[in-house]
């Protein structure tokens, strides 16, 4: 009999702290149960001689089967969305339970176990939606559902019907911070919005490109700040999602100097994408409308330097997958919609992997471990699932993406597993792909065949943090480098 179930071979195994070279991971019973040289033989092997073995990425940022809102509905469900994830290397996937207005935030978040089961193939945790500060939230339905393993959520700064001003922010920072949960902030000026986008409307400026003038940099900025002085007064971690623009990514940095535990998320679009690109022909910038909006050169520097030198912790897709030729999704209101009434939101579950290797480890500005800790280790961390997810340990389950660092690819929207009709990043080469996805021992996807079964992945019950823990930076989160002035 044979002493592993799996061996992948004579791979670079690459943690958020290490390289080595050479080294075989044993995986037994969906855990890795050894690391080292010249293991005994597996049930079954897999020859990584000339590949990196990394963990397999945690996309703690996307949208998967929400329920549908004013008619828009997205177009992954748990199967569609875990595939893809899968296919691009990710092999835990943290979407987000929502409710609508009224609705009881623990039986929406039955509902998306419902929708997950018998669909995904990687394992899931799910972030909460939280709608309200009102004491029936705050002091029993929240508290009771992070007991049970939902140890993070979403608030809004922006939104109707979904925002909170800053006294119900505070009050709701206290209940994290009584927890130990975490709080991702989605941080816009909400005035801020309204206003610009009364005055571009009244202006007659409906095009597409106006998004980005509404959601200006400045209004990020100031509720980033905002968001991060709140956490401050309670005394909270809180983790800043979808930054997109050099003003916010100050805002962390500033915050963490001064040495609060606050965290900076952003994505490829803030990365990959342009403010002119909504500026396409019709309704083509739709492609491309997200919020925060994609912005400039110096905003995308700002942000690559931000992932170097360990301002963000996290890269996440925030895969928001709606259509693009399809009235419930981009054409909701038709191809003449004013900005303001275009669905928000751009996919990217698959390609967030493959698109900051061969930008950032590929052009030498992210190391191996860097990506290691951007894609996978801090946000299990972060959320509550570090270290059975997250790293390549003795223990650890066995998620692991098969790298080979000089495959060099063409996107092109047919070869993706999601069920959209297009992708942003269209027609772009990167170098680097992940060949083979492992999730709990099991190959899922292999050089572009998706080989799971639907309803494989499990539900991860999330830890909280130790309570009171809240305004150091003793949080095990791996970042770039010495310390900074
Ligand atoms: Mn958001
Ligand atoms: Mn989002």
């Amino acid at each position: 009999m044979a002493a592993f179930d799996l061996v992948v071979r004579g791979g670079t195994v690459v943690t958020a702290a290490d390289e080595m070279p050479d080294c075989d991971v044993g995986v037994g019973a969906g855990r890795i149960v050894a690391l080292g040289r010249d293991l005994a033989a597996g049930g079954r092997e897999i020859d990584a001689r000339a590949r990196l073995v990394l963990p397999g990425g945690i996309d703690s940022h996307c949208h998967l089967d929400q329920q549908p809102y004013w008619g828009v509905e997205p177009a992954d469900d748990f199967l569609s969305g875990s595939r893809s994830a899968a296919c691009g290397g990710t092999t835990t996937i943290v979407p987000f339970a929502m409710p609508l207005r009224g609705q009881s935030l623990r039986a929406v978040v039955e509902d998306y176990h419902r929708r997950a089961e018998g669909k995904a193939v990687i394992d899931y945790a799910f972030h909460l939606i939280i709608p309200d500060a009102g004491a029936a939230m705050v002091g029993q339905e929240l508290p009771a559902l992070i007991r049970d393993g939902y140890t993070s959520f979403k608030i809004f700064l922006t939104y109707d019907g979904l925002k909170l001003d800053d006294g119900e922010t505070l009050r709701v920072l206290a209940c994290a911070r009584r927890e130990g949960a975490m709080t991702m902030v989605h941080a816009e000026n909400d005035d801020c919005i309204a206003f610009l986008t009364d005055r571009l409307l009244g202006g007659g400026h409906r095009a597409v490109r106006f998004h980005g003038i509404a959601h200006a940099a400045a209004v990020e900025a100031e509720a980033s700040a905002r968001a991060i002085a709140l956490a401050e007064v309670v005394g909270v971690p809180i983790v800043l999602v979808h930054v997109s623009s050099a003003g916010a990514a100050a805002a962390i940095r500033e915050a963490q100097r001064r040495g609060l535990a606050v965290h900076g998320e952003t994505c490829p679009q803030y990365l990959f994408l342009d403010a002119g690109d909504l500026d396409r022909p019709g309704l083509e910038g739709a492609k491309f409308l997200c919020t925060p909006p994609p912005r400039g050169a110096p905003d995308r520097e700002a942000l690559w330097r931000g992932l170097a030198d360990g301002t963000f912790d996290v890269l996440s897709s925030d895969h928001a997958p709606y259509r693009y030729a399809d009235p419930k999704g981009k054409m909701r209101h038709g191809a003449d919609a004013s900005f303001d009434r275009v669905p928000q939101g751009v996919p990217g579950i698959e390609l967030r992997l493959a698109l900051l290797f061969s930008e950032g480890v590929r052009t030498g500005r992210l190391s191996l471990s860097r990506f290691v800790a951007l894609t996978a280790t801090n946000a299990a961390r972060l959320y509550g699932l570090y270290p059975r997810k997250g790293t390549i340990a003795v223990g650890a389950d066995a998620d692991l993406a098969i790298w080979d660092p000089e495959r060099r690819v063409t996107v092109r929207h047919e070869t993706l597993h999601d069920n959209l009709d297009y992708t942003p990043y269209e027609g772009m080469t990167v170098t680097g792909w992940p060949i083979t996805t492992i999730a709990r021992g099991a190959i899922v996807c292999d050089d572009g065949a998706f080989l799971a079964s639907p309803g494989r992945g499990r539900f991860l019950r999330c830890e909280a943090s130790g309570h009171g823990r809240g305004t150091s930076r003793g949080d095990g989160i791996v970042r770039a480098g010495p310390a900074r002035g």
